[in-house]
């Protein structure tokens, strides 16, 4: 792996920086306390081609390439983790609908992501009862004519409020388990498709987290996204490479989290000194930095891996479990470095600490990532 970046990685990460210091960070505290997102700012994202890091320019997309959107999402991660999240499940689906896609769905659908025509992509797997087993889903697709008809719901599902296109994974056979389990693509407004509450969250409280209720849902049969039955391997798939993002999203938060306290650190007097020339404030900026380069590390050994076309789904699940618990982490050492001001709204401290605590619980917990390692390492299915 090539540890230096290259001069467009550079000026990607430059782009995305100086994009999250100006129109991300000064408005993050307002996306919190209203729990809104600026839908001009993802299109502002879109334009900039962010929406589609990893599309080839022929589907509109910027084909950055993975280290790039690593990067880019690490600075979008530090500006606005609500925002970061609709960038990473957007292109996330954008990738999707290009892996497994038609030729018809990807030029129907692909070009209005990157251009920013839909607001953002959704991802629906999650149901109440199937969340880190997603083989235990009770939604159905039937084969009716030249239709399927869909009918169940999904819950948790990031932007269901505001995304142009949804992947939806039902089952076409509801005896086979994993195997029974089909992917569709559902656009926003479609009849029986219906977005419900947008749960009241702990963080990223910007990004809304819809139900949906899938009652009679009519789709022609070119919605079905792959083969039937090729639904389990196409979530995986996509799980493999969103973890990546959510990875890249997590040392962003922490980074935004430690630099700030450092910064306060050195202007904070107490016992007639800055509280930056103690020994245990020292200890707890030094220990924060490395490990978060370390996870950087680990994250970007993922992507550049999943660059080359190379297997990853293990490095991409340390990649997450380490930068998801890294961050966590960082963010209550930044916060106690700040004392009782950390507790307090008028800092970003405990925004910091709430936007980063589900990193370690989507797009699989960290136990799931352990499972994903472990089954890896060992050779076997231990799930
Ligand atoms: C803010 C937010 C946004 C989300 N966005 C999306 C989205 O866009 N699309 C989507 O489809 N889903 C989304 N999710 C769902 C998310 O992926 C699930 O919440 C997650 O996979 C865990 O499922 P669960 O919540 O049902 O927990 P459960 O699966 O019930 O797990 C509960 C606990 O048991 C542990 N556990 C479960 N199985 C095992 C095992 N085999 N071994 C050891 N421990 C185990 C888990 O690690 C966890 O600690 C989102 C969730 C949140 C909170």
């Amino acid at each position: 792996m090539n540890l230096f970046l290259t001069e467009e990685q550079r000026m990607i990460q430059e782009m995305a920086r100086d994009f999250a210091e100006k129109e991300l960070k000064p408005r993050a505290a307002e996306v919190d306390s209203t729990s809104r997102l600026s839908l001009s700012v993802l299109k502002a994202m879109a334009d900039l081609g962010m929406m589609g890091m990893n599309i080839p320019s022929e589907y509109g997309g910027s084909q950055s390439g993975v280290v790039s959107y690593s990067l880019a999402m690490t600075e979008i991660g530090k500006g606005c983790p609500s925002t970061a999240v609709t960038m990473a499940v957007t292109n996330m689906v954008a990738e999707v609908i290009a892996a497994f896609g038609s030729e018809e769905q990807r030029t129907q659908h692909i070009p209005r992501i990157c251009r920013g025509e839909y607001p953002s992509g959704a991802f629906a797997l999650t149901e109440s009862t199937a969340g880190s087993d997603p083989s235990a889903m009770k939604s159905e697709a039937k084969r009716w004519g030249d239709e399927y008809v869909l009918k169940g719901s999904k819950t948790f599902i990031t932007s269901g409020d505001f995304a142009g296109i949804f992947v939806v994974w039902a089952k076409t056979d509801k005896d086979t388990g994993a195997r029974g389990i089909s992917a569709f693509l559902v656009e926003q407004g479609t009849t029986g498709f219906k977005i419900g509450r947008n749960e009241e969250k702990m963080g990223q409280r910007g990004s809304p987290t819809n139900e949906i209720a899938i009652e009679d849902c009519r789709l022609p049969r070119n919605a079905l996204l792959g083969q039937e039955g090729e639904g389990f391997k196409i979530a995986m798939m996509a799980l493999d490479g969103g973890r990546i993002g959510i990875g890249s999203l997590a040392v962003g938060i922490g980074l935004a989290a430690i630099d700030y306290a450092t910064h306060y650190a050195k202007s904070r007097i107490q016992f007639g000194k800055p509280i930056s020339s103690f020994q245990a404030i020292q200890g707890m900026i030094a220990d924060s930095f490395t490990e978060l380069e370390a996870s950087r590390l680990l994250v970007l050994r993922a992507a550049y891996l999943k660059e080359k076309g190379v297997r990853f789904t293990r490095e991409a699940s340390m990649g997450k479990l380490m930068a998801s618990e890294t961050a966590n982490r960082v963010c209550y050492r930044a916060l106690q470095i700040l004392g009782g001001y950390g507790y307090i709204r008028e800092y970003p401290l405990e925004r910091y600490a709430r936007d980063c605590r589900v990193t370690t619980l989507y797009e699989g917990t960290s136990e799931i990532q352990r499972l994903v390692i472990a089954r890896e390492m060992l050779g076997v299915d231990n799930v």
